[in-house]
């Protein structure tokens, strides 16, 4: 019955700026008096002594878990058990996109607020409900979803700014997308990720995602190289955290994220980061939808400009043969949700021709 309603979703509360990291505490404290602190070794030498002192000065009890470094059910398994134990009353996730995924995990399993604080702008997870699990050769294996969105994420630009500015260039691909995923998602009348249409509401943010990328990504990506965080830089991170996040949860998804299936499959593909995989799978997407020439080339020329992947070599995948390019085609024929939401129906061999045009303008 909610398929014929529009349906849009978000965080509690997203919070954003320099320093941001401060208010952590605070807002786990409208939730609990104790927190499960989920980091990474580098998140955790970088931010541990911070939270720590936060928390206490809070009076928040907070344990902290050791992130290790791919989101596997097993992982996720072994860190409830480590919250479990410690009685904690929220789950915080800080750190990238796997160790987000791993804290929604605990969030779900133990029925758990969750406050979220991406270190790094790379990809759309720290808004959503949606939990992507690897199996333990780093190929997506399942996504889970949580009841709700997080209870707050807190998006201090000071940390993301001071990330390698790779990341953050991987968060304008993943955001890039969200415009013609969500527009083919219209089209169809494809069902959003809550299972109703996606509002107008829903549709504007993703075009201001794309609009504000186009305008300030090329600022963002030189004051980040400088060290410098600047409102260039403060309006990128919105727009790959918050803007590409509500995007593609509310609008949908299509074949630029459906392509992800057959390119983690390879394993080449391994060191990519997500939204450099869907920056190279929009490409794709716009040559089998159709777009004219003029359009690929202006598309091209800003991939050029900040520096995003143009062609499989740029994803690791150096001199691919006939097979291998039909072999992600495939896959993502056979795994992909998302390709139905196209309003061209596309076979394997759509998809592997698409991909080898784009090889062919980009040679
Ligand atoms: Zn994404």
């Amino acid at each position: 019955m909610m398929e014929n309603l529009k349906i849009l979703g978000a965080p509690g509360r997203y919070v954003q700026g320099q320093g941001a990291l401060s208010c952590v505490p605070a807002l786990v404290g409208e939730l609990g008096a104790s927190a499960y602190v989920l980091t990474d070794a580098v998140v955790g030498d970088l931010l541990g002594d911070v939270l720590s002192r936060g928390f206490g000065d809070a009076d928040i009890e907070a344990e902290f878990g050791l992130f290790q470094g791919e989101c596997t059910r097993a992982e996720i398994e072994r860190q409830t058990e480590l919250a479990r134990q410690a009685g904690s009353a929220v789950v915080v996730g800080v750190g990238g996109g796997k160790t987000i995924d791993t804290a929604k995990g605990i969030s779900l399993f133990l029925g758990l607020p969750l406050v979220v604080v991406p270190s790094v702008a790379s990809n759309d997870a720290p808004t959503s409900r949606l939990i992507v699990i690897y199996d333990a050769d780093h190929r997506i294996s399942e996504v889970l979803k949580l009841p709700h969105n997080p209870a707050a994420v807190v998006a201090d630009t000071g940390i993301i700014a001071s990330a390698p500015p790779r990341f953050l260039i991987a968060g304008i691909g993943d955001a890039l997308a969200k415009k013609f995923e969500a527009g083919q998602c219209a089209k169809t009348g494809a069902q959003n990720f809550f299972g109703g249409l996606p509002t107008a509401t829903a549709l504007l943010l993703c075009e201001a995602c794309y609009t504000t990328i186009r305008q300030h990504g090329l600022d963002a990506v030189a004051a980040v190289r400088q060290g410098r965080v600047d409102e260039s830089v403060e309006q990128i991170v919105e727009a790959t955290v918050l803007l590409s996040g509500l995007g593609f949860e509310s609008g949908g998804l299509a074949l630029a994220h459906g392509l992800n299936r057959g390119l983690t499959a390879q394993p080449e593909t391994q060191k990519a980061l997500h939204g450099e995989l869907v920056a190279w799978g929009l490409l794709v997407q716009l040559l089998a939808e159709g777009r004219d020439p003029e359009f690929m080339e202006d598309m091209l020329g800003f991939y050029s400009a900040i520096g995003l992947p143009r062609c499989m070599a740029d994803l690791g995948l150096v001199n691919p043969d006939e097979a291998v390019i039909d072999a992600i085609a495939t896959i993502t024929f056979e795994e992909s949700p998302y390709l139905k939401n196209m309003e061209r129906r596309l076979s394997a061999q759509d998809i592997a021709a698409s991909m080898r045009e784009l090889e062919t303008l980009t040679a």
